[in-house]
């Protein structure tokens, strides 16, 4: 297929760079980053879009969805698709769907999961909005790139999975972590703990897959001194998404509003910027009550 890929960061170079290396014609746009092996370079993103069958983009928040989707759909060919994966709030990514529609484009909002290791190697998630028509002509890229593409209904639905699915991660971290503070302080050995917990009902991904304490459970950032993995930024990024969708849809969220506010706090007043989202343990180890 020829692909036009805009956005070649962290997440979409290695997207793009599989695209190519399967054998698709891939023009790539970034307005920073080189280009990754196999990709063309296209002088814009309008270029990188002309004449595509599928135009991905990659990118950082909604705003610049918004300004990149004006300039690349007026250059799109009748019936293309573009495929937005990057996670962006729930009223863009509707309202790039409706401008593409508009324009006789398929559109999908088609978020990842599975971080830069699951992009190089080509294991993502991808969570899809969008028609059955649009899925089905970008399914064979989702292939190359991903192990998995679940298709979760209309426009916004792909989005709306990924800020659920990662709200209950945030809310279950703070709760693995403060639970091993807790743990320590009651003088309970975090191997033990680890132990019970992840074959007992208090068992989840950050616990078992993802263990927050160093030497406990399988290897996991806490044994790389929280080096990221997936950035407490990235989450606080995704808590605030989930909060602006549950005001938009008048939805009751404490647990969410309270695991944003506590990322926040971390990340814009104490050291969490740049480190894993599981040294949310470090910084719960050196707390006082009230
Ligand atoms: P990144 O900052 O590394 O990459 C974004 C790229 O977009 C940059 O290279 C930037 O130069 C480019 N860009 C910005 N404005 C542009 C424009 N107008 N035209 C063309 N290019 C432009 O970010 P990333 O880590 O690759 O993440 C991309 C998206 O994927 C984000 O929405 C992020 O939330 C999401 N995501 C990231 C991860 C992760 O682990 N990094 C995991 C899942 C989802």
């Amino acid at each position: 297929m020829k692909v036009g890929f805009i956005g070649l960061g962290n997440m979409g170079a290695p997207m793009a760079a599989n695209l190519a290396k399967a054998g698709h014609d891939v023009a790539g746009f970034d307005t920073m980053a080189a280009m990754p092996d196999g990709v063309t370079k296209a002088a814009s993103a309008a270029e990188a879009a002309r004449g595509a069958d599928v135009v991905i983009t990659m990118l950082p928040n909604g705003a610049i969805l918004r300004a990149v989707a004006a300039e690349v759909i007026p250059a799109m060919r009748k019936g293309a698709v573009l495929c937005d994966c990057s996670t962006v709030d729930v009223d863009s990514a509707r309202a790039v769907a409706d401008l593409a529609q508009a324009a006789g484009l398929g559109a999908l909002d088609a978020p990842v999961s599975g971080g830069t290791g699951g992009a190089t190697a080509g294991t993502l998630t991808f969570m899809v909005g969008g028609s059955d028509d649009a899925f089905a002509t970008v399914a064979p890229l989702f292939d190359v790139m991903g192990q998995k593409a679940v298709h979760c209904g209309a426009a916004g639905a792909g989005q709306s999975a990924k800020i659920c699915n990662n709200m209950i991660l945030g809310v279950t971290m703070i709760a693995t972590c403060e639970a091993f503070a807790l743990a320590d302080k009651l003088g309970l050995d975090r191997q033990k703990m680890f132990d019970v917990v992840s074959t007992s009902s208090g068992y989840s991904w950050t616990m078992n897959a993802y263990c927050p304490a160093p030497g406990v459970g399988p290897k996991s950032p806490a044994d790389n001194g929280y080096k990221p993995g997936f950035a407490a930024d990235l989450m606080l990024k995704d808590l605030r998404l989930s909060q602006q969708a549950a005001s938009s849809a008048d939805a009751d969220t404490p647990m969410g509003a309270l695991a944003a506010q506590l990322y926040e706090t971390f990340v814009e007043q104490e050291d969490g910027r740049g480190r894993d989202f599981s040294a949310m343990l470090p910084r719960f180890e050196k707390r006082h009550r009230g």
